[in-house]
């Protein structure tokens, strides 16, 4: 594909004069050309309403917009709970080494054996972990029957998620 229509000049264009998306296709189905007059166009008729309203008149409008926002939040709980559980899925699909360093902290953090300064570090362990399809297990556990280990870069290693779950709570032999 090296040309494309816009539909808002109604003109075959090549593609060099449409915004192109990283894939090389076109952002829209309106020319640089029509996006800029667009652009102006819109600019203008907001520059005109700006300048009709007083700063009273914004801050009304401002507060009427917030009211409304509460008032549609107030009588939609159901589809605000399901976009806020979508948005919390995307984030854990995407983050998926972040979220998992995230809950290990707490659970670290409510067994007090966290050190402070190493989240970073810790993060990015999790990170490979995800990345190379293996879990993160402390070496010493958290609650093991003989010891306590520490939730710390150094007590954690990679583990397939096999291996992990036929150590269970053990520490290392050699104590
Ligand atoms: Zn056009």
């Amino acid at each position: 594909m090296t040309e494309h229509h816009c539909k808002s000049c109604d003109t075959t264009k090549p593609l060099a004069e449409f915004y192109l998306r990283a894939d090389g296709r076109p952002q829209r189905r309106k020319c640089k050309l029509c996006v800029g007059s667009a652009n102006k166009i819109a600019r203008a008729a907001l520059g005109r309403a700006q300048k009709r309203r007083t700063p009273e008149e914004l801050a009304a409008r401002k507060a009427a917009n917030l009211q409304r926002l509460s008032a549609w939040t107030a009588a939609h709980p159901e589809r605000v709970k399901a976009a806020r559980k979508a948005a919390a899925d995307r984030f854990v699909k995407a983050n998926r080494g972040r979220v998992n360093a995230g809950n290990a902290a707490y659970r670290a953090h409510k067994r007090r054996a966290t050190l402070p300064g190493f989240d970073v570090w810790i993060t990015a362990i999790y990170d490979t972990a995800q990345d190379l399809g293996l879990t993160v297990d402390h070496v010493y556990p958290l609650h093991g029957k003989t010891s306590c280990g520490l939730h710390v870069p150094w007590n954690l290693q990679l583990l397939s998620l096999s291996r992990n779950s036929s150590k269970r709570n053990t520490a290392p032999r050699s104590i």
